[in-house]
Parts: structure tokens; C-alpha cells; sequence
């Protein structure tokens, strides 16, 4: 069954700000995030009658199709939030070392 993409996603929020409140910045890493990301397991229900998956939890109601559609748009959204981090990190190590150089 596949897992809740509404769900996986807060959940997701969750465990990263937990991680990120217990682990010092410099002893993070993606993979051990990805690894707990990897833990979660909040799985659909299927309605055979219907052919729909049911969350228990948030309610969501939808064909695989749509469960694979949001996931994706979720992901999307990730994706550009973790973009625009890297640049920012990118900017502000570069003004850093900027300034110990002047
Ligand atoms: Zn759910």
C-alpha cells in the first residue's frame, strides 16, 4: 500500500526539525535525514469497492493516480525550498570568506 503523500510530507516536517534540533550543523548530513525519511510509515487503505486508497489519518480520499500526484507536487515543492537554500548557503559562505579576506 502506498504511504499517505499528505501525511508522509508532515511527517517529513516533523522528523527534519527534530533532527535539526538535535543534531549539531556540522554533524548533519542529507543521507541520515533520507534515512529516517525512509521510516515512515503511515500506509493507505485500500477500498477495493471504489478503488481508492483511504489515509486513516488525514482522510485523504484518491485513485493511485492521484496519490502519485500529489506526492510529485509535494515533492516539487520540496524541491525548489531545498534549491533556494542551497543558493542562500552558497551566498552567505561567499560573503563570509569575503570578509575574511578583506
Ligand atoms: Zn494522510
Amino acid at each position: 500500500m502506498p504511504n499517505c503523500p499528505e501525511c508522509t510530507a508532515r511527517e517529513k516536517k516533523k522528523i527534519q526539525a527534530k533532527y535539526e534540533a538535535e543534531t549539531l550543523e556540522e554533524d548533519r548530513g542529507r543521507d541520515d535525514l533520507f534515512k529516517l525519511f525512509d521510516e515512515i510509515d503511515i500506509p493507505m487503505k485500500l477500498d477495493s469497492a471504489t478503488k481508492h486508497f483511504i489515509c486513516k489519518r488525514c482522510g485523504l480520499y484518491a485513485t493511485r493516480e492521484q496519490v502519485s500526484d500529489i506526492r510529485y507536487k509535494l515533492n516539487q515543492r520540496e524541491k525548489t525550498r531545498e534549491d533556494k537554500q542551497d543558493d542562500y548557503l552558497e551566498w552567505w559562505q561567499k560573503s563570509k570568506k569575503e570578509k575574511q579576506e578583506n
